[in-house]
């Protein structure tokens, strides 16, 4: 049983899920959740289907028993991230995560930063999930993620797909007054709520209540 059971961070047909928003919110509600989050990918949302999402999102959200919001997952590129401003103002929260194909830690390091910066940005998805591949950063550029993020008042997700971030740069969040959120990054309705994982480390960490960003919910 989850002492903060939410997930923020799932897919649905809107995107690459195989669920429809109603399967993502029912699953959840079987598990006892209290916060669940549809956050598609915002390149398959043109503003038609956009506005057919956030409704239908809305509609099935004023039904529920818990908590449903309604956010996207923004790809962090070389120009910025891809969520328009029209896009961000009816959402209830942005997430922004690396899926550039890129060379190097400081490459996504920088793409980090770029979001960090962005208005329309709430959190910073599965951070770190490249770094096996292209390597680690620095302690340096970690050093200044997180400062950027504690000035700018974003949030990390602890991601239970991936198993990032890395449990030392949760503890930095933690210390620092950085909010985090449980995210299984589900594609379909059966992954909906797998967060025992982000909830284990978030414990290991030093993570209370209070350094969750939707505490309020919880
Ligand atoms: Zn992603
Ligand atoms: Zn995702």
């Amino acid at each position: 049983m989850l002492e903060f059971p939410h997930d923020a961070h799932t897919h649905t047909t809107y995107s690459d899920g195989i669920g429809s928003p109603a399967d993502n919110i029912a699953a959840a509600e079987n598990l006892g959740l209290k916060l669940l989050g549809i956050t598609d990918h915002s390149h398959y949302l043109a503003v038609k289907t956009f506005n057919r999402y956030i409704k239908e999102i809305e509609r099935w959200a004023e039904d529920s028993e818990i908590v449903v919001l309604a956010g996207v997952e923004g790809n962090i590129t070389f120009n910025g991230v891809d969520v328009p401003d029209f896009m961000a103002k009816k959402l209830d929260y942005v997430i922004a995560s690396v899926h550039e194909w890129v060379q190097t830690p400081e490459e996504y390091i920088e793409l980090v930063k770029l979001a960090l910066l962005d208005e329309n940005v709430d959190i910073i998805g599965h951070f770190g999930a490249n770094f096996p591949y292209v390597g680690f950063p620095s302690e340096e550029s970690l050093r200044e993620v997180l400062e950027l993020a504690e000035a700018t008042g974003k949030a990390f997700e602890i991601s239970s797909r991936y198993g990032v971030p890395e449990l030392e740069f949760i503890r930095e969040c933690v210390r620092r007054g950085i909010r985090l959120t449980f995210a299984s990054d589900a594609h379909e309705p059966s992954d909906v709520g797998k967060v025992s994982w982000c909830e284990k480390a978030f414990k290991k960490a030093g993570g209370r209540k209070e350094d969750l960003l939707f505490e309020s919910f919880l």
